[in-house]
Protein backbone atom coordinates (compact mmCIF):
# COMPACT_ATOMS: atom_id res chain seq x y z
CA UNK A 1 0.00 0.00 0.00
CA UNK A 2 1.23 3.66 -0.49
CA UNK A 3 1.33 6.84 1.48
CA UNK A 4 -1.51 7.07 4.31
CA UNK A 5 -2.70 9.69 2.54
CA UNK A 6 -3.34 7.47 -0.51
CA UNK A 7 -4.72 4.43 1.64
CA UNK A 8 -7.12 6.98 3.48
CA UNK A 9 -8.56 8.50 0.19
CA UNK A 10 -8.81 4.23 -1.06
CA UNK A 11 -10.84 3.84 2.05
CA UNK A 12 -13.38 6.94 1.35
CA UNK A 13 -13.50 5.82 -1.88
CA UNK A 14 -14.88 2.34 -1.00
CA UNK A 15 -16.83 3.55 1.62
CA UNK A 16 -18.54 6.01 -1.17
CA UNK A 17 -18.90 2.85 -3.04
CA UNK A 18 -20.52 0.85 -0.26
CA UNK A 19 -22.89 3.72 0.84
CA UNK A 20 -23.81 3.66 -2.70
CA UNK A 21 -24.73 0.14 -3.21
CA UNK A 22 -26.67 0.39 -0.05
CA UNK A 23 -28.74 3.09 -1.44
CA UNK A 24 -29.87 1.48 -4.82
CA UNK A 25 -27.64 4.07 -6.29
CA UNK A 26 -24.68 3.55 -8.77
CA UNK A 27 -20.75 5.17 -7.41
CA UNK A 28 -20.38 6.30 -11.02
CA UNK A 29 -23.50 9.12 -9.86
CA UNK A 30 -21.05 10.81 -7.15
CA UNK A 31 -18.51 13.23 -7.15
CA UNK A 32 -16.11 13.30 -4.81
CA UNK A 33 -14.50 16.72 -4.00
CA UNK A 34 -11.65 16.40 -1.27
CA UNK A 35 -11.77 19.47 0.50
CA UNK A 36 -8.14 20.46 1.31
CA UNK A 37 -8.47 23.88 3.32
CA UNK A 38 -5.51 24.94 5.59
CA UNK A 39 -3.28 21.87 3.91
CA UNK A 40 -0.61 23.14 2.08
CA UNK A 41 -0.62 22.86 -1.52
CA UNK A 42 1.96 20.11 -2.05
CA UNK A 43 -1.16 17.94 -0.16
CA UNK A 44 -3.21 18.65 -3.31
CA UNK A 45 -0.65 18.00 -5.79
CA UNK A 46 -0.03 14.60 -4.15
CA UNK A 47 -3.68 14.00 -4.07
CA UNK A 48 -4.35 14.85 -8.09
CA UNK A 49 -1.18 12.18 -8.36
CA UNK A 50 -3.62 9.57 -7.06
CA UNK A 51 -6.25 10.54 -9.41
CA UNK A 52 -8.54 13.48 -7.65
CA UNK A 53 -9.61 16.13 -9.84
CA UNK A 54 -11.76 17.93 -8.17
CA UNK A 55 -10.93 19.94 -4.91
CA UNK A 56 -12.93 22.21 -2.18
CA UNK A 57 -11.56 25.01 -0.44
CA UNK A 58 -12.92 27.39 1.91
CA UNK A 59 -11.43 30.73 1.88
CA UNK A 60 -10.73 32.84 -0.94
CA UNK A 61 -7.45 34.01 -0.72
CA UNK A 62 -5.95 30.34 0.17
CA UNK A 63 -8.21 29.16 -2.82
CA UNK A 64 -6.57 31.67 -5.11
CA UNK A 65 -2.92 31.09 -3.70
CA UNK A 66 -3.53 27.35 -3.92
CA UNK A 67 -5.48 27.44 -7.13
CA UNK A 68 -2.32 29.61 -9.17
CA UNK A 69 0.48 27.74 -7.87
CA UNK A 70 -1.13 24.47 -9.06
CA UNK A 71 -2.10 26.01 -12.51
CA UNK A 72 -0.52 22.82 -14.17
CA UNK A 73 -2.71 20.18 -12.76
CA UNK A 74 -6.07 21.52 -14.25
CA UNK A 75 -7.52 20.85 -11.53
CA UNK A 76 -11.78 21.47 -10.79
CA UNK A 77 -11.63 24.35 -7.73
CA UNK A 78 -14.94 24.29 -5.78
CA UNK A 79 -15.27 26.95 -3.00
CA UNK A 80 -17.34 25.87 -0.47
CA UNK A 81 -17.19 28.35 1.98
CA UNK A 82 -19.17 31.84 2.52
CA UNK A 83 -17.93 34.22 0.28
CA UNK A 84 -17.66 37.96 0.20
CA UNK A 85 -19.10 40.07 -2.15
CA UNK A 86 -16.55 42.16 -2.71
CA UNK A 87 -14.83 39.07 -3.26
CA UNK A 88 -16.66 37.17 -6.04
CA UNK A 89 -15.64 38.71 -8.85
CA UNK A 90 -11.74 37.18 -8.15
CA UNK A 91 -12.96 33.93 -6.97
CA UNK A 92 -14.57 33.90 -10.13
CA UNK A 93 -11.02 33.96 -12.29
CA UNK A 94 -10.62 29.99 -10.75
CA UNK A 95 -13.52 28.41 -9.35
CA UNK A 96 -15.71 26.35 -11.90
CA UNK A 97 -18.30 25.49 -9.06
CA UNK A 98 -19.37 28.02 -6.43
CA UNK A 99 -21.30 25.95 -3.59
CA UNK A 100 -22.38 28.78 -1.13
CA UNK A 101 -24.77 31.03 -3.55
CA UNK A 102 -26.49 32.19 -0.29
CA UNK A 103 -27.79 36.00 -1.57
CA UNK A 104 -28.81 38.09 -4.63
CA UNK A 105 -26.10 40.32 -3.98
CA UNK A 106 -23.60 37.74 -4.95
CA UNK A 107 -25.49 36.47 -7.67
CA UNK A 108 -25.14 40.42 -8.54
CA UNK A 109 -21.58 40.24 -8.34
CA UNK A 110 -20.72 37.53 -10.19
CA UNK A 111 -23.04 38.58 -12.87
CA UNK A 112 -20.42 40.75 -13.30
CA UNK A 113 -17.44 38.66 -13.79
CA UNK A 114 -15.38 38.01 -16.41
CA UNK A 115 -15.18 34.07 -17.35
CA UNK A 116 -14.23 31.88 -19.80
CA UNK A 117 -17.32 29.72 -19.23
CA UNK A 118 -20.26 29.58 -17.03
CA UNK A 119 -19.82 28.85 -13.10
CA UNK A 120 -21.56 26.06 -11.83
CA UNK A 121 -23.88 27.26 -9.36
CA UNK A 122 -25.20 25.37 -6.34
CA UNK A 123 -27.63 27.50 -4.25
CA UNK A 124 -26.55 26.87 -0.29
CA UNK A 125 -30.05 26.65 1.83
CA UNK A 126 -29.74 26.55 5.72
CA UNK A 127 -30.92 23.78 7.77
CA UNK A 128 -30.51 25.61 11.05
CA UNK A 129 -32.55 28.27 12.93
CA UNK A 130 -28.95 30.43 13.03
CA UNK A 131 -28.83 32.52 10.10
CA UNK A 132 -24.52 32.90 11.01
CA UNK A 133 -24.06 29.22 9.81
CA UNK A 134 -24.52 30.52 6.28
CA UNK A 135 -26.84 29.79 3.75
CA UNK A 136 -30.40 30.85 2.48
CA UNK A 137 -33.37 30.92 4.64
CA UNK A 138 -35.32 28.11 2.72
CA UNK A 139 -38.60 30.70 1.93
CA UNK A 140 -36.08 32.61 -0.20
CA UNK A 141 -34.68 29.55 -2.27
CA UNK A 142 -36.89 30.10 -5.78
CA UNK A 143 -36.27 34.13 -5.63
CA UNK A 144 -32.53 32.69 -5.44
CA UNK A 145 -32.54 30.11 -7.87
CA UNK A 146 -34.49 32.65 -10.51
CA UNK A 147 -31.59 35.11 -10.08
CA UNK A 148 -29.11 32.83 -10.78
CA UNK A 149 -30.70 31.32 -14.23
CA UNK A 150 -31.15 35.09 -15.14
CA UNK A 151 -27.16 35.29 -14.75
CA UNK A 152 -25.59 33.92 -18.08
CA UNK A 153 -21.79 33.86 -16.57
CA UNK A 154 -23.85 30.99 -14.11
CA UNK A 155 -25.26 27.49 -14.52
CA UNK A 156 -27.43 26.54 -12.01
CA UNK A 157 -26.52 23.07 -11.17
CA UNK A 158 -28.53 22.36 -7.84
CA UNK A 159 -28.84 23.05 -4.10
CA UNK A 160 -25.98 22.90 -1.28
CA UNK A 161 -25.97 22.48 2.49
CA UNK A 162 -24.25 21.40 5.55
CA UNK A 163 -25.89 19.38 7.79
CA UNK A 164 -26.27 20.78 11.46
CA UNK A 165 -24.73 19.77 14.66
CA UNK A 166 -25.73 16.32 15.53
CA UNK A 167 -27.43 17.01 18.85
CA UNK A 168 -29.29 19.68 16.79
CA UNK A 169 -31.07 17.27 14.35
CA UNK A 170 -29.67 13.99 12.69
CA UNK A 171 -27.81 14.38 9.34
CA UNK A 172 -30.74 11.50 7.76
CA UNK A 173 -33.44 13.58 9.31
CA UNK A 174 -31.58 17.51 7.97
CA UNK A 175 -30.87 15.87 4.75
CA UNK A 176 -34.58 14.20 4.10
CA UNK A 177 -35.61 18.03 4.35
CA UNK A 178 -33.14 18.74 1.82
CA UNK A 179 -34.14 16.32 -0.70
CA UNK A 180 -37.78 18.48 -0.49
CA UNK A 181 -35.48 21.97 -1.16
CA UNK A 182 -34.12 19.86 -3.60
CA UNK A 183 -37.42 18.85 -5.49
CA UNK A 184 -38.71 22.47 -4.93
CA UNK A 185 -35.30 24.11 -6.67
CA UNK A 186 -36.72 20.92 -10.03
CA UNK A 187 -39.54 22.85 -10.18
CA UNK A 188 -38.10 25.99 -11.37
CA UNK A 189 -35.42 24.02 -13.69
CA UNK A 190 -35.69 20.75 -14.32
CA UNK A 191 -31.66 20.55 -14.78
CA UNK A 192 -30.55 21.62 -11.56
CA UNK A 193 -30.65 18.01 -9.91
CA UNK A 194 -27.01 17.62 -8.55
CA UNK A 195 -27.26 18.01 -4.21
CA UNK A 196 -23.99 18.78 -2.67
CA UNK A 197 -23.92 17.21 1.41
CA UNK A 198 -21.89 15.02 2.90
CA UNK A 199 -18.75 15.58 4.71
CA UNK A 200 -16.52 13.15 6.76
CA UNK A 201 -19.12 12.20 9.72
CA UNK A 202 -22.30 12.32 7.61
CA UNK A 203 -21.68 11.31 3.92
CA UNK A 204 -22.86 7.62 4.68
CA UNK A 205 -26.56 9.36 5.33
CA UNK A 206 -25.88 12.04 2.64
CA UNK A 207 -25.64 9.39 0.05
CA UNK A 208 -28.62 7.50 1.21
CA UNK A 209 -30.66 10.66 0.76
CA UNK A 210 -29.70 11.06 -2.50
CA UNK A 211 -26.07 13.65 -2.71
CA UNK A 212 -24.67 13.65 -5.87
CA UNK A 213 -21.54 15.75 -4.75
CA UNK A 214 -19.77 15.02 -1.63
CA UNK A 215 -16.98 17.30 0.38
CA UNK A 216 -15.22 14.97 2.34
CA UNK A 217 -12.42 16.55 3.97
CA UNK A 218 -10.51 14.90 7.34
CA UNK A 219 -11.31 11.42 6.56
CA UNK A 220 -8.96 12.07 3.56
CA UNK A 221 -6.53 14.69 4.26
CA UNK A 222 -6.15 13.89 7.93
CA UNK A 223 -6.62 16.60 10.41
CA UNK A 224 -6.12 20.11 9.10
CA UNK A 225 -3.67 21.96 10.39
CA UNK A 226 -4.86 24.99 12.96
CA UNK A 227 -6.08 27.53 11.35
CA UNK A 228 -4.10 30.46 10.11
C1 LIG B 1 -14.54 21.85 5.84
C2 LIG B 1 -15.78 21.63 5.07
C3 LIG B 1 -16.11 20.36 4.58
C4 LIG B 1 -15.30 19.10 4.88
O1 LIG B 1 -15.35 18.81 6.25
P1 LIG B 1 -14.77 17.44 6.85
O2 LIG B 1 -15.56 17.25 8.10
O3 LIG B 1 -13.33 17.65 7.10
O4 LIG B 1 -15.03 16.37 5.88
C5 LIG B 1 -17.26 20.24 3.81
N1 LIG B 1 -18.04 21.30 3.54
C6 LIG B 1 -17.77 22.53 3.98
C7 LIG B 1 -18.68 23.66 3.63
C8 LIG B 1 -16.63 22.74 4.76
O5 LIG B 1 -16.35 23.97 5.20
Amino acid sequence: MGSPLASRLEAVRCDIADAARLAGRRPEELTLIVVTKFHPASLVRELAELGVRDVGENRHQEAQAKSSELADLGLNWHFIGQLQTKKARQAAQYASAIHSIDRERLVDALATAEVARPIDAFVQVNLTDDPGRGGADPTDLERLAERVLETPTLRLRGIMAVAPLPEEESAASAFARLGGYADRLRRIDPGATSISAGMTHDFREAIAAGATHLRIGSAITGNRPAAG
